[in-house]
């Protein structure tokens, strides 16, 4: 039910799409392929490991990473047959496995390591803002995260290497946070491995973050991931942001955090907006809550409905003061589990669906605003069901719009379970029986 704020694309579809909804429903993701009897195991140098034990006792498995990573030099996992390659990366001492740079299409729709592939919107003459090959994911941001001193205000494509490019797409913060979220193997809800902790989550986002660049440069050096507290732990914040703040020569840098929203108070001048495992606030102005709030209406208008959290990507630079402070910053709304979600009903519906056993795939949209995409797909079912919450009622587009999908899955024989927001929410039949899921590996 979202889209996206980017103004490029709104400006070029938004008319259209008021004055007449689509006569012709856009292209569906393809059903993908069922969960093979090795989902949610991995092959490390011949020893066949749950992926689970491997989140939660990774300290037990130091020794088969290291096997792995001298010989054959990579994982596998076992979502298909064959077998797909996984990349073994270390980073702050601890091992992860992440898909295969520009595979992560192929793996099994149920598996973590799965993530869509959107053609490209742009023309072509323009590339991609966001592309994904075997070099890995590249992200071109519409905000610059370098810039010369001199045009410290405005004219940032100006001053923005990778823009200069010629007919290169841009994208949103949004876009990014989602696509990190999709490689993260977070927009997938699996009952055997669930991620209901923010510590899961960074270890997964630290995963994914090895083969993405963002404007020319290492995701991983301009990121910054909140890391679950420990007491005693350094300070991570000040000394990433310490490093990477620091003006080189007549340019000034900026950096990235990604972190869980706690709580935002008012302030004398503005708002203090606390992070979850993190002590140090960030401060926004009046005017930058105001244009959060109005870019990301669900997510703010959703803030405190139970079981729900609101994810925030931030874009932070120095003042010329010295001060740590928010340039511009995304933000999406998720369950408890944090599973993405485009409103407070479709916290509700994922819920509903956990509590049925389901397996659940919320499809995000970093590229592609013009496709239409279902709110929620459950890709245990064989074909995977599609979900749909049905939100806004009585609006004349809003409905020939749910009717048109209507038709369209009518069409394909795609099931669905929908549910129009007021009326009784629909009986989710529980999770279709897999043989042998619970036997044999670690
Ligand atoms: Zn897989």
């Amino acid at each position: 039910m979202s889209t996206y704020p980017t103004r490029a694309a709104r400006r070029r579809t938004a008319p259209a799409a008021r004055k007449q909804p689509s006569s012709r429903p856009a292209p569906l993701p393809a059903a993908a392929p069922n969960e093979a009897p090795g989902l949610g195991l991995v092959d490390l140098a011949g020893i066949t490991v749950r992926l689970r034990s491997l989140r939660t006792r990774p300290g037990a498995f130091t020794a088969a990473f290291d096997a792995a990573r001298t010989r054959p030099g990579y994982g596998h996992c076992l979502c298909t047959d064959p077998p797909r390659k996984l990349v073994i990366r270390r980073a702050q001492h601890r091992f992860y496995l992440a898909s295969w740079p520009g595979d992560g299409a192929n793996h099994a729709a149920g598996c973590t390591f799965h993530s869509s592939q959107h053609p490209s919107p742009g023309s072509p003459s323009s590339k991609p803002a966001i592309s994904d090959n075997a070099q890995g994911a590249r992200v071109h941001l519409r905000v610059a995260l370098e810039l010369r001193t001199s045009q410290r205000v405005g004219h940032e494509a100006a001053s923005n290497p990778s823009s200069r490019a010629a007919g290169t797409s841009r994208t949103t913060l949004l876009a990014l946070l989602h696509l990190l979220w999709e490689r993260a193997g977070l927009t997938l809800y699996q009952p055997h491995d669930p991620h209901n902790r923010w510590s899961s989550c960074h270890d997964r986002l630290i995963a994914a973050l090895g083969d993405m660049t963002v404007n020319g440069r290492r995701l991983d050096q301009v990121l910054h991931v909140v890391p679950p507290y420990r007491p005693g732990a350094p300070d991570s914040f000040t000394a990433f942001f310490r490093a990477r703040l620091t003006a080189q020569g007549s340019s000034v840098r900026r950096g990235l955090l990604l972190g869980e929203v706690k709580e935002i108070a008012a302030t004398g001048h503005g708002h203090r907006l606390h992070l979850r495992h993190q002590g140090q606030p960030l401060l926004f102005t009046n005017a930058q809550m105001s244009a959060l709030r109005r870019s990301h209406p669900t997510v703010f208008a959703a803030a405190g409905a139970p079981g729900s959290r609101r994810i925030m990507l931030a874009l932070l630079e120095r003042s010329v003061r010295g001060v740590v402070t928010v340039h511009t910053a995304a933000a999406m709304l998720t369950n408890h589990t944090y599973l993405p979600a485009d409103s407070s009903y479709e916290v509700v519906m994922a819920d509903r669906l956990i509590a049925a056993g389901r397996t659940i795939r919320k499809p995000v949209r970093y590229q592609g605003e013009e496709e239409v995409f279902p709110d929620f797909v459950l890709p245990d079912d064989d074909p995977p069901t599609y979900v749909e919450v049905f939100g806004v009622r009585g609006r004349e587009r809003y409905e020939q719009r749910k009717h048109a999908k209507k038709r369209y899955y009518l069409a394909r024989g795609i099931p669905v379970i929908a549910w129009t927001v007021g009326t009784e929410p629909p009986l989710i039949p529980g999770r279709p029986a897999l043989p042998g899921k619970e036997s044999g590996p670690l």
